[in-house]
């Protein structure tokens, strides 16, 4: 069982200075199917900077690994976390995880693509407040973020997952028809992005029928 250093916290943490966990990459590597088991290893510069281990059952992965604290104490984490699919626009399931962090005595379930080790777990970035180092942010998340944004003004709730928010009361309709555009434009551009990074994985036919006409 390997494990990975804290390091020190000064200001923000960033995205790109923690260890992360994609579902994304696991998927791809078909590593989520139930019953598999084994090790997800970090390099930097071909040299291996963090190791853990893994376990799948159905809808669930459990995460084995040491953690050092800031005594420099390496200490055994066993972590659970969900899984969930969720179908996407265009066709198919997309897989994401349930964060399992807990903030404020309130629990985040967050559905998230990738987990960071900023601190003992691998959480989301909303429960460890990570910010982005500048201009790096992907756009496919500077998309979401902006329909994010945008859903908010309408009331919520975020993500793509519910259809665009109804009208709120005190709203002109003719903002609300502009949100709305706005929210749907940003959040199929991130899905066309995704689906193009991807589209190595779909059937021809899969292909064609997200591609065409476009
Ligand atoms: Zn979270």
């Amino acid at each position: 069982m390997g494990g990975y250093g804290s390091g020190r916290r000064s200001g923000k943490t960033s995205v790109e200075r923690c260890r992360a966990l994609g579902v994304n990459q696991l998927q791809r590597a078909g590593l989520l199917e139930a019953g598999a088991t084994g090790q997800w290893v970090w390099h930097c510069d071909d040299a291996e900077i963090g190791r853990i281990g893994f376990t799948l059952e159905a809808g669930r992965i459990t995460l084995r690994y040491c953690w050092q604290d800031r005594f420099e104490k390496w200490l055994p984490v066993l972590e659970g976390i969900n899984l969930t699919y969720v179908d996407c626009h265009f066709g198919g399931v997309r897989p994401y995880f349930e964060c399992p962090g807990v903030v404020n005595a309130r629990p985040c379930w967050r559905r998230v693509g990738k987990l960071f080790a900023a601190g003992r777990y691998f959480l989301c970035r909303h429960c460890y407040d990570l910010g982005y180092d500048s201009q790096s942010e992907p756009p496919q998340d500077r998309l979401l973020r902006r329909a994010d944004k945008l859903r908010m003004t309408l009331g919520g709730p975020l993500g793509a997952m519910d259809g665009i928010p109804a009208r709120p009361k005190v709203m002109w309709q003719r903002t609300y028809h502009r949100t709305a555009s706005e929210i749907e434009r940003c959040e199929r551009q991130a899905d066309l992005i995704a689906l193009n990074k991807y589209h190595y994985v779909l059937s021809p036919q899969e292909r064609e029928r997200h591609f065409s006409g476009l």
